[in-house]
């Protein structure tokens, strides 16, 4: 007899979860990025106990249909990629279909949706199956609300952190959010208290004001510019704003906010002397290139991406940015010593 088993769905999504629900903010991040791929313009997401009593992300994008209700929560189900050619052309937030499937292995789940104005749809789903459902309310968009995340992971409910920092992390994604999609309305409630209310006006300045304050909007300078491959828009503080952690500096690609060493360090070149040794500026750069040029299949976060021709964009990027800043006269032009 054989030793190998498959290992049943239930185990499998919960393998999944444990990479992708690292805490409360990673629900929030997927959930949002769902809202965001189905052309919402206003999404709402109200916490409490930092999200580990619940998470509710609602919002006016396209909904879910009847017969793909089910398959949402599937482990490799997504509307979003089909062909292998898509998988390296990447243009939506979320692709891997991993999500949902995670999401409701570790907590109960309710979806309510509404794909045509007419009859919209509720069923709720434990440890990975529909457990009930029911017709609801009738307005485009969808609901989902998750409750008492980790109540069947108690190893990952030890890990998570005090109540204030999973709440601030829980901002610190929507923030950045708002940075990527100012024509979105987004709003955050903790408690009932709102933690953060953009208008959607599209303008970059005023969401940067929403996170940042105003001290620091009032002295942003906007960066723009294009080579054949990559766009690059954003605003710049100037340098008398700096911070004591790389945090502030938040890069986006193709909408999606990402890390990479080599770009922060294109940003820093590009304020030349003008930041202290250990200090950070305070930048939102929006990168706009090819998808085909980019891989964002590194890691089930999404966060990690590999780039194409990374060199042309640092140097765009840091040209950009001293640009910026010499018109500005913040950065001495060079003069050649006699
Ligand atoms: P992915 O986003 O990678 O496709 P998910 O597990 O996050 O995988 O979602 C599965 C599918 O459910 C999506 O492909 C999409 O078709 C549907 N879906 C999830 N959330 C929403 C939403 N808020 N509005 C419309 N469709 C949604
Ligand atoms: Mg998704």
């Amino acid at each position: 007899m054989g030793q190998i088993q498959e290992l049943d769905i239930q185990l499998a999504n919960k393998i999944a979860a444990g990479e992708v629900v690292e805490r409360p903010a990673s629900v929030v991040k997927e959930l949002v990025e769902n809202a965001i791929d189905a052309g919402a313009d206003t999404i709402t997401v109200k916490v409490r106990e930092a999200g580990l009593q619940s998470i509710a992300v609602s919002d006016n994008g396209s909904g879910i249909q009847e017969e793909d209700i089910p398959l949402a929560f599937g482990r490799h189900a997504t509307s979003k990629i089909h062909t292998n050619h898509d998988l390296f052309h990447i243009r939506t937030l979320g692709f891997r279909g991993e999500a949902l499937a995670s999401i409701t292995s570790v907590s109960r789940v309710t979806l309510k949706t509404c794909a045509d104005n007419t009859v919209g749809h509720m069923v709720k789903v434990e440890n990975s199956e529909i457990i009930e459902e029911s017709l609801t309310r009738a307005k485009k968009g969808t609901e989902i609300i998750v409750e008492d995340l980790f109540y069947n992971t108690p190893a990952r409910l030890k890990y998570v952190k005090s109540l204030h920092t999973e709440l601030g992390k829980i901002t610190d994604i929507m923030n950045r959010f708002a940075m990527s999609h100012s024509h979105i309305r987004f709003t955050l409630q903790s408690e009932d208290k709102t933690v953060l209310q953009t208008s959607g006006n599209g303008k970059l300045n005023e969401v940067m004001a929403q996170v940042y304050g105003l001290t620091i909007a009032r002295d942003l300078v906007a960066i723009s510019g294009e080579t054949g491959d990559y766009k690059v828009t954003g605003r710049v503080a100037r340098p008398e704003h700096t911070r004591a952690n790389r945090h502030y500096m938040s890069l986006f690609i193709n909408g999606r906010y990402i890390k990479n060493f080599m770009l922060t360090k294109a940003i820093i070149a590009g304020y030349h002397t003008l930041l202290p040794i250990g200090r950070y500026p305070v930048v939102a750069i929006d990168i706009t290139m090819d998808p085909g040029l980019v891989d964002v299949n590194v890691h089930p976060t999404k966060q990690e991406v590999r780039l194409s021709k990374e060199p042309e964009l640092m140097t765009l990027i840091t040209n950009l940015i001293k640009e910026a800043l010499l018109g500005e006269s913040l950065i001495p032009e060079m003069t050649v010593p006699k």
